[in-house]
């Protein structure tokens, strides 16, 4: 039987992965899972895992963090033993981070297809390093899923090899499938009244101390209270840029450490709009089970349906267009489309559809 490598590095790609490892239990479908460590501790990534109901990883590789060369280097040595020995009939990589790059280079080295789960997206923002990841790893891919026919239109215009499928997109799927589920397990205590929900953790944002305290300095002044489940990354940055006693004192201000997939889907549903700089909480703001107004505090997104679709406004990065950006949120009256934009729950069926059709799973 072929044996496809699931390959994970970070939160959302574990989110993004669960509904096609869920695809391939269902129909009995052997698979190798493995995790690159890129976010390696129970906050980023293993509650993730025990809540989707993913298996323990068969390889995890615990990645220490350091230079981006560096990590990527011994990322695509770890990774080409792991293939070496494996031989898989394909490598599933999901999204732009620099695991993805280094997994799907080392397949590429090794001659085994890859098979790119999320593709075609483009912000056209090059300080981005997820725009480079993204725009290479879509280049060495056989079977590309995008995710929206605008992400196929973006693969077409260059050319890429690869066969190009349109299949929605996974996150929509692990949405639906864990809306009541979260409901019933989540502990988190919401803020009583409303609050719009808030996550900033992208490098060209958190590491530019005036990027920063723009956001922080918009969240203190919100016309709504804020509640920030923070990344491990932006809580390192506003300490060292000394905005972290500011944002305490705030009494707008709500600091979570990273929640739970059951604790932030449940905050999604209840929150009234939703604060970001995230690329997968765009996407799940427009899934039915939430259907919120969302401000991205970005100049660009890769993900201009949800803004065609009504869901969301790019904000800038200074701190008077985010408070504009917001009031549009709280005030909008034109209704939310039903549908998500991003696809409709069966992105992982058709995925495992077509590598069945490709013959990379199977008997
Ligand atoms: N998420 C979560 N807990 C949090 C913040 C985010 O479970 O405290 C989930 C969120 O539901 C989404 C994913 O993490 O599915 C987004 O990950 P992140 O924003 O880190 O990465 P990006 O999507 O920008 O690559």
């Amino acid at each position: 039987m072929p044996i496809p490598i699931v390959f994970t590095g970070t939160r959302p790609e574990i989110i993004k992965m669960a509904p096609i490892i869920a695809a391939f239990k269902k129909i009995g479908q052997g698979f190798l899972f493995v995790h690159s460590g890129q976010h390696y501790d129970y906050e980023m990534s293993i509650q993730f895992m025990r809540e989707l109901e993913l298996p323990e990883p068969d390889f995890a590789i615990k990645l220490r963090a350091g230079d981006p060369v560096g990590r990527l280097g011994i990322l695509i040595r770890k990774f080409g033993e792991i293939l070496r020995r494996e031989r898989p009939s394909i490598v599933l990589v999901e999204g732009d981070t620099d695991s993805v790059l280094a997994g799907a280079l080392a397949a590429n080295k090794l001659g085994i297809p890859i098979g790119h789960v999320e593709a075609g997206l483009r912000s056209y923002d090059l300080r981005m390093p997820e725009e480079h990841n993204r725009r290479l790893v879509d280049h060495i891919s056989n079977y590309l899923f995008a995710p929206t026919q605008r992400s196929k239109l973006n693969l077409d215009a260059e050319s890429v090899w690869g066969k190009v499928y349109v299949t929605g997109n996974t996150i929509i799927d692990s949405c639906i499938n864990n809306a009541s589920k979260a409901e019933r397990l989540s502990k988190i205590s919401a803020p009583s009244g409303d609050f719009a929900l808030a996550t900033i953790h992208r490098a060209e944002n958190v590491d530019d101390p005036r990027v920063l305290g723009e956001f922080i300095q918009a969240f203190i002044e919100s016309p709504i209270r804020i509640v920030l489940p923070l990344h491990p990354r932006t809580r390192a940055r506003m300490r060292r840029f000394n905005l972290w006693k500011r944002a305490v004192d705030s009494e707008n201000l709500t600091i979570l450490p990273p929640l739970g997939y059951f604790d932030f889907l449940a905050l999604m549903r209840r929150c009234r709009i939703i604060v970001t700089d995230s690329g997968g909480i765009q996407e799940e703001a427009t899934a039915p089970v939430i259907r919120k107004r969302v401000v991205v505090l970005r100049y660009r997104t890769e993900r201009p349906e949800a803004v065609e679709a009504g869901f969301a406004r790019v904000a800038g990065l200074d701190k008077e267009s985010i408070l504009e950006s917001m009031r549009w949120a709280l005030e909008e009256r034109r209704p939310l489309p039903e549908e998500s934009p991003f696809g409709d729950g069966r992105a992982a069926e058709r995925i495992v559809d077509i590598l069945g059709e490709v013959g990379a799973i199977g008997v």
